[in-house]
């Protein structure tokens, strides 16, 4: 990309008073391609979850899964549905392969809408979280985040009476704010892959995720399942600042899995806990300015935590 090419890049998608509001300026702006200045290191990330979000939104428009949560009148429905809509969108291909994207778009839609039952359901056996407890050994850490677990947690998890209490922090890290609520610090049983259809509670696919991770991953599958416009608080050194939806975190940090430490680091999340950190430190945190760190390689040093009282008052869910 040469020069002129990246000056009129900037210059047509960022005037965004004077085009978001005309059609005619959006279709330019839609032929260009991204250049990989904009989308730096998280560039699979970006481009892959703006993908698989529009692909959701292609199949919520042929038949809205959610309307069958509660009461799924059928596979057979389902094809029903789409056999209507199918040689409407695709009247260039030859009636048998028709039938072939109608399976292929109608078992799609099905397999959403057993995920989304699932999401309802969230107890484990105690067979399985021994099963994983056997696995993580006995100090076991969040699969996403590298937190280590307390005595209460793993206590609580395998359902032994308890004297100890829940870790209440002192100082939280404001960009993974972990410790505000119980719940953070618990061990909770997190699905890999919820999409993978029939093998869900497979032990495979199944690790162990502090409450706070888990609460953020949740359903989502894409950076772009949450706003675009990411939570400002105020920080007391720092002033307004830009803060990471929880959401980006967590699934960055679930991808990446170490320190991403340009001069390299041996930190991964099996044997340190792990956060965020701005690449471009006077820069926003979102997804493109984002990059996992362990405590060692982050220039924010002590700003990163504040104090329990101020973080309730600003970070509180
Ligand atoms: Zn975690
Ligand atoms: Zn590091």
């Amino acid at each position: 990309m040469d020069f002129n090419q990246i000056t009129s890049f900037l210059d047509k998608t960022s005037s965004r008073l004077e085009t978001s509001w005309q059609l005619s300026s959006l279709s330019s702006i839609a032929g260009l391609r991204v250049p990989d200045f904009i989308t730096g290191r998280q560039d699979s990330i970006l481009k892959a979850d703006i993908n698989v979000l529009w692909t959701q939104w292609f199949l919520e428009s042929i038949c809205d899964p959610e309307r069958f949560v509660d009461n799924y009148p059928g596979y057979a429905y389902i094809i029903h549905a789409v056999k209507n809509e199918v040689p409407l969108l695709f009247g260039n291909l030859e009636p048998y392969n028709h039938a072939e994207i109608i399976k292929q778009i109608s078992r799609l839609i099905d397999q959403e809408i057993s995920r989304r039952q699932k999401r309802k359901r969230i107890a484990f056996d105690s067979k399985i979280k021994y099963l994983l407890w056997d696995i993580y050994g006995p100090e076991p850490r969040c699969w996403i985040c590298g937190y280590q677990f307390s005595p209460w947690a793993i206590n609580k998890f395998l359902k032994n009476p308890t004297d100890d209490d829940a870790p209440k922090p002192q100082f939280i890290d404001y960009l993974k704010p972990i410790g505000l609520t119980k719940r953070d610090f618990q061990m909770e049983v997190d699905h890999v892959f919820p999409f993978s259809d029939g093998g869900d509670d497979c032990i495979n696919n199944l690790r162990i995720a502090c409450g706070w991770c888990n609460t953020y991953k949740s359903d989502r599958l894409a950076i772009y399942d949450v706003a675009a416009r990411p939570p400002v608080v105020y920080h007391p050194q720092m002033g307004r600042v830009t803060i990471p939806h929880p959401f980006w975190t967590v699934r960055l940090l679930s991808l990446r899995r170490q320190c991403e430490y340009e001069g390299g680091c041996d930190k991964t999340v099996s044997n340190t806990e792990l956060t965020v950190t701005p690449k471009h430190q006077e820069g926003a945190l979102n997804p493109i300015n984002m990059r996992v760190t362990c405590l060692e390689h982050d220039h924010l040093g002590s700003k990163r935590f504040i104090s329990r009282t101020l973080a309730e008052q600003i970070l509180k869910k």
